[in-house]
Formats: C-alpha cells, structure tokens, sequence
C-alpha cells in the first residue's frame, strides 16, 4: 500500500521576490491557500528598485481572481480608483480612419446549435448588409458610454457579455499587500544582492540580501520582472524570442488628468510605428505608445505621444524596453517565474495580468512538495506554453491583418511568415465560418471573430445549416433584436454614474 506524504516532505518556505502586482497576487492567494497551514510566505521587494508601475487594463477573469481572495468589488472599486472595462475599442487599426470594437461578449446567440455569425452571413450572401457589431450589448453600451452588469437571466441577450476594470497599478498592489500581511504574510524590503545554488543539484537554497541577512527557502517564486533575478540570472532557464512577429518592443507613457467622463473601454489607436492606449481611471487618464525601435527611436515615440495626449499631464513620460517573447519555462527546479520574469508579449489585449493569474492557478493546482515531482513541473510548463502561444497567435493576428500601407512598420507586419497555428485558423475562417478553439485558449472565438469581422475577412461560404430558416424571418428576427438591445440601452446608467 502506498504511503501518504510525512509534512517533513511539505514545503516550509516560499519566497517571493518582487511585490509588483504579480509579487502581490501570488502572494495574496498563497497567503488565503495557506491560511491555517503549515508554509510560511515571504516577500522580499525593493522600494528603490521600485515596480513597472503600469499594467492597468484587465481581462474579465480578474473578476474571479478577486472573488476568490473574498474581495468585496464595491470596495475594490474605491481603493484602485477602478473604471469598469467593456472591451477596447481599436482605431485606425484596419486603415486610417477605421474604428471597430473588441467586447467581453458574445455576439446575438447560436440558433439552432448554429453560430449567429453565419446566418449574418447568409443574410448578406442574399444582398443585407447587416453589421455583426449591432448585434451585442457590450458594443451598443460602450457606444452610447453606458456601464451595467451583465442580466443576471442568462438566456437574453442584455446578459451575453462580461467586463473587466481599468485600475492604479500601484493601489492594486498595495490593496493586496495589505490584504496579504492581514493573513500572515511576511515582508522585507531590501535588494537581493545574490542566489545561492544548492551544489549538489541546483535547487536554489537562499538569497543573500544588501542588509547582509541570508534567507532560506524551499519554494521561491521569481516576481523580479523583465530581468528574472532568479529563473534567468541564477538558474539560466532561456528565453524564446518572438520578435519575428511582434515588432513592438519600446513603450513610452505619461499619465494625464481626466478631461471628461471615464469611458468603459481602453482605447487603442494604431500610429505609422505602432499603438498608442488610452486608459481612464476614475482619477487619471494612462496613455502610452507602443512602437518597435527598428522603425522609430525613442525621441520620436515620446514626441509623438505627447502631442496626441489629452489633458494635462501629471508626471514625466517614462520609458520601457522589453523583448517580446517567453521564458522556455516558466518553473525550473524549486523556482517558479510569475509576471514579467516568465516573459511578456506586449499589452496589446492586457493579458499579462491575466497570464499572471492562470500562473497562481497552476502552482496552487500543482503546489509542490520538497520532491518538486518532474511530472508536475513539466506539466505546468506544457499548459504555460501553450496558453501563452494561443495568446501570441492572437496578437499577431491584429498586425497580420492590417490593411494599412502607410508605412514600412505596417507593410512588414502584413508580408511576415505567421506560425502555421495561426495561418491554419485564419484559413478554416476563410473556408466556412468555423472558428476552431484549442485548450487553454485565452480568447473565446468571439473575440477571434471580431478581428475577421474588423479587418474584412469574409468567408467564402456559411454554414449550409443557417439556409433552413426562411429569409425574412432571419432578417426580422435579426431587426427585433438589434432594436431590444438599442431600447435596453436606453434604460442604462451612464458609466460615470454607475460608478
Ligand atoms: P514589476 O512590477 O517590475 O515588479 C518587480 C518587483 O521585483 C519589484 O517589486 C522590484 O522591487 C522587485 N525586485 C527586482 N529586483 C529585485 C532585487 N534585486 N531585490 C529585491 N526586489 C527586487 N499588463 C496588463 O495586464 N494590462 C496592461 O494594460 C498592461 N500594460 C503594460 C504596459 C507596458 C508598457 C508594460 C511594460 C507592461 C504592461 N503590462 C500590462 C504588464 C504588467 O505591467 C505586468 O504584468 C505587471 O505589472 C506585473 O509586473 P511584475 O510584478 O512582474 O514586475
């Protein structure tokens, strides 16, 4: 019979290094993981080395994130000077002058186990010329600059959606620190001056700090950022460039004051070298320009975002390098790298938050024992990289796709090889409509459909099964539901006031 674990296998220690909003985040759910038990938690951060400090456009599943910590969202809310987020809204992305909108939604409803999209399609084969948009109430809100949760009666359409928040990244960290060291979580400023390497295999054994003090761990979690103190510096895990298909690796950003009400969407707005965000917290606006240094130099990046900002400005324009790509593995030994040290694509969707959380979810899954099972750290490896690749795949999609030839920037971007994942989902679209969706997918096919839809892809024919309704009750059927959705609108708070 096999024996159950003694707890002198079980891992003691966990050191975190960082106290950015990943330092923070795994913090706080090992820390509500924990409560009770045996592991003690420590977070050694640098106030003088300081955070990112920006990162400030979520996802929705940051919703679940907090409601398993038990945080109450009215006052999360306050305490990170939040905004609540629909989606994004994308101009000048297909051509100059273009504007879609990218919600946390569900277009109309499949009927008949058929996807709305294709009887749109039909419609239009027949001489309509309907537009898939008008038929989601995240996209007419977000118009109209309304915010209301989703109806909590799931079968109607006013409740096919979800949304996200836009908040401080500095108050979003401090909110969990204190929440963390609430539950027992110990702290320690000061800077990690070495890593101490176990001789016998490599495990990390402790950290020296510039205070002189050494501290042992079992588990240490690498929330260092882009350099990866400990997976890279110490332990020389490697690093995977993706830099052949995302170009962007500079950013610049300033933070402005509010000039009008918040609204309930990031916006994104492609330039001749890249992107600039726009991202209204209740009292501040975060803008930034993404751009890639082998088309535009820094001065020209700031220059160009200073005169395309609203507002008044409130601090310095701050600068940021990063390598699109990802670290080979994200766990490697008795470390494991959450945030910026496992890599970082850029902030094109906000999905770093979000990759951070599915990193927490698998270390809590597969929290290790002092025997750091191989099978497990290969697992979470497996499942890492091919979220992060999905992830990829949908990013690159939104440059591939671009119809703009305004630029070298823009014309490189549409004549690159893609990674054959994605050239075979771009050619089932094209064939029939049928949006494939792997394991692990981040990005819903919705979303995936909102690009084909935004950037003109049209397939070339629709499910035969979207032919078995009439014509006309199709398209009145389409007339009545646009004209709900319109009318419940109307019914809905401003975003400002809802908050
Ligand atoms: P950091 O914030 O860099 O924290 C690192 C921590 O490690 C700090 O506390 C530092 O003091 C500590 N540290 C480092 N070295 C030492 C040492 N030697 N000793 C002790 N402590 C040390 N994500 C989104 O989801 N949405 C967005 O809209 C978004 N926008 C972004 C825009 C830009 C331009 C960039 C660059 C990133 C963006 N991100 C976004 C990513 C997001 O900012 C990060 O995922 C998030 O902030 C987590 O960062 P981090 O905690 O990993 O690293």
């Amino acid at each position: 019979m096999s024996q159950i674990k003694s707890s002198s296998q079980e891992v003691k220690q966990v050191v975190i290094v960082g106290g950015g909003t990943a330092g923070w985040m795994t913090a706080a759910s090992l820390a509500k993981y924990f409560q009770g038990r045996s592991a003690k938690i420590l977070v050694i951060e640098s106030s003088e080395i300081g955070t990112v400090g920006v990162g400030e456009a979520t996802i929705p599943n940051i919703i679940d994130f907090n409601n398993r910590l038990g945080i109450n969202e009215i006052d999360f809310i306050k305490s990170t000077q939040a905004s609540f987020k629909l989606g994004i809204q994308f101009e000048n992305w297909s051509t100059p002058g273009s504007e879609f909108f990218h919600p946390f939604a569900d277009y109309g409803m499949k009927i008949d186990n058929v996807d709305f999209h294709h009887y749109i399609n039909r419609a239009n084969t027949e001489g309509f010329n309907l537009k898939l948009q008008n038929y989601c109430f995240a996209n007419v809100l977000a118009k109209h600059g309304k915010f209301a949760q989703p109806h909590p009666n799931p079968s109607t359409p006013i409740a096919n959606y979800s949304y996200a928040y836009h908040f401080d990244a500095g108050l979003y960290a401090n909110y969990l620190k204190t929440f963390s060291l609430k539950l027992g979580v110990q702290h320690i400023d000061a800077k990690v001056s070495k890593v101490n390497l176990r001789t016998s295999d490599g495990f990390i054994e402790s950290l020296e700090l510039e205070n002189g003090e050494t501290i042992a761990g079992d588990l240490f979690v690498d929330c260092s950022g882009f350099k990866g103190l400990l997976i890279e510096e110490a332990l020389q895990t490697g690093y995977e460039s993706w830099q052949q298909w995302l170009f962007c690796d500079r950013a610049v950003a300033i933070q402005t004051r509010s000039t009008d009400e918040p609204t309930p969407f990031t916006r994104s707005i492609a330039h001749e070298n890249g992107w600039q965000w726009r991202i209204p917290l209740q009292h501040r606006v975060g803008n930034g320009y993404i751009y890639s240094s082998k088309y535009e130099s820094d001065s020209s990046a700031e220059s160009r975002l200073l005169t395309s900002i609203e507002g008044e400005t409130i601090n310095r324009p701050r600068h940021f390098s990063f390598h699109p790509g990802r670290r080979k593995q994200i766990w490697n030994k008795n470390c494991i790298a959450i945030g910026l040290s496992s890599g970082f694509l850029e902030p094109l969707e906000s999905t770093s938050i979000s990759l951070i959380q599915s990193a927490i979810a698998k270390l809590l899954t597969f929290f290790p024992d002092m025997s750091f099972d191989p099978a497990d750290i290969a697992e979470v490896n497996r499942l890492h990289n091919s979220e992060v690749e999905h992830v990829r795949d949908f990013l690159i999609l939104h440059y591939k796709l671009s119809k703009r030839t305004d630029s070298e920037f823009w014309r490189d971007c549409q004549s690159m090889e893609i990674p054959e994942t994605l050239s075979h989902k771009i050619d089932l679209f094209k064939s029939r409509g049928h949006i494939i969706s792997h394991e692990n997918e981040s990005f819903e096919p919705a979303s995936w459909l909102t690009m084909y839809d935004a950037f003109g892809i049209v397939p070339k024919r629709y499910d035969p099964r979207a032919n078995l309704p009439a014509l006309d009750m199709i398209t009145t059927n389409l007339q009545k539901m646009k004209d709900s959705l319109d009318n419940a609108a109307l019914q809905v708070l401003s975003h400002q006031s809802f908050i």
